[in-house]
């Protein structure tokens, strides 16, 4: 018998952590909600294994405070995850002490998660005294994995965030697997499916071929990891001169130098050395004369390098802002976006450039959940991570495979 325990990121998008317990005790994932702080409930220190997704801080956000509280085992995930998981917890306490937020842990704290950080890559067992734990690709972004838990007779996989969509970056996860006891499923996207990203990627290299003809500057924020390095690639095609700046470009650096976690790594590496870096404030100043595509951070407008430039360029009607990502709510993006007014340190303008918003999704849509339910054939199924798993359990249950939308906090049995 095992019993699975949603910590957090059940009917909700956020804080993911799942408390794992049979003959072993494993957590997977152990998150915070990035917008308002949420923490997940806090596991016991006494853990057989900890094992992160990937290095996206709603799944790995809280997790050197594990080690703060005394757990001393290690933590497993992809090499490229362990790389991109640093960038981004330093990144977390900066922001945080910024916004003079207490920090969840300190330094050290990372420090002791990396030491005790254990690489393993895709379809290579780990071993315990009575389990085994296998991580497959999640095609999500580079070194995102599925975990499959094995022990007291049940095959557990936990998907993390996962895509079976190619990307222009990523492989589509792998969806070979069989004999699955319980399936513990993310769901953000069960309502539609995102559009083509040939259709987008058409529509991206015309706009940015438009743009720079009229000597204008295409904006584009973009999450760090993954939608950095895909939109890179698309325009790094084009004869256009790139600015890469922010998070994104020390994200991509780590990535070029992960082969193994992108699909088609020398062309990465040839659209990154294509761009120039910005490597000092002053740089930034120079650039805004030049037409070209400028790929900088944050994603959803709330801090980073890009406040910089939408300050001084939110004027100029021949640039664009490209916004390729989901804004959440709260978010200077959001508000953007549902009231097309940029209100962000002190400014509150109706943007003169055009501004557009583009589902670059890198998570499954409808079809890709359902149709992977229907490969698998789980005895049965968790939708976790999205707001409308209740539904959707009821759905899927509908089509012939046991569903269930447990809260936070329940305990479920397989
Ligand atoms: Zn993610
Ligand atoms: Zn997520």
């Amino acid at each position: 018998m095992v019993t699975i325990t949603g910590l957090g990121g059940f009917r909700e998008v956020g804080r993911s952590a799942i408390l794992v317990e049979g003959s072993q005790r494993f957590l997977l994932d152990y998150g915070l909600s990035v917008q308002d702080l949420d923490v997940p409930a806090k596991p016991p220190a006494q853990l057989d294994g900890v094992f992160m997704s990937h290095a996206h801080l709603d799944h790995c956000g809280i997790a050197p405070e594990l080690y703060k509280r005394g757990y001393a085992g290690k933590t497993y995930g992809t090499p490229a995850t362990f790389e991109l998981m640093r960038l981004m917890l330093d990144d977390e306490l900066k922001v945080h002490d910024k916004r003079a937020i207490q920090p969840f842990f300190s330094p050290h704290d990372i420090d002791t998660l990396e030491r005790h950080s254990q690489a393993a890559g895709f379809k290579k067992p780990i071993h315990f005294r009575q389990a085994t734990a296998t991580f497959t690709d999640a095609g999500h972004v580079p070194g995102s994995a599925a975990t499959l838990i094995e022990m007291d007779g049940k095959r557990i996989l936990y998907t993390g965030d996962i895509n079976f969509t190619e990307t222009e970056l990523m492989h589509r996860a792998d969806d070979n697997l069989k004999d699955i006891d319980l399936l513990i499923c993310e769901s953000t996207y069960t309502k539609g499916d995102h559009p083509d990203r040939k259709v987008l990627r058409e529509e991206l290299v015309n706009h940015v071929l438009d743009v720079v003809h009229n000597n204008g500057i295409v904006l584009m924020p973009c999450f760090s990891i993954g939608r950095t390095q895909e939109l890179l690639q698309i325009v790094a095609d084009l004869d256009v001169p790139i600015l890469l700046d922010g998070m994104g470009m020390k994200a991509t650096s780590i990535i070029t130098n992960h082969p193994e976690a992108v699909k088609d790594p020398k062309r990465l590496r040839k659209a990154f050395g294509k761009a120039r870096k910005v490597r000092n404030p002053q740089e930034r100043f120079k650039v805004l004369g030049t037409p070209g595509v400028i790929i900088t951070t944050a994603g959803m407008l709330n801090g980073g390098p890009i406040t910089h430039y939408i300050k001084r360029l939110h004027k100029r009607e021949n640039c664009s802002l490209y916004i390729s990502g989901y804004q959440v709510e709260g978010t200077v993006g959001r508000t953007l976006m549902d009231t097309g007014r940029y209100v962000n340190e002190g400014l509150d303008v109706k943007p003169l450039l055009d501004v557009r918003f583009r589902d670059w999704s890198a998570h499954a849509g409808r079809t890709g959940i359902l149709n992977f339910v229907r490969k698998v054939r789980p005895k049965k199924t968790i939708f976790c991570h999205g707001s409308w798993t209740q539904e959707f359990a009821r759905e899927v249950t509908d089509l012939g495979f046991p569903a269930f939308a447990p809260a936070n906090g329940d305990r479920f049995t397989v």
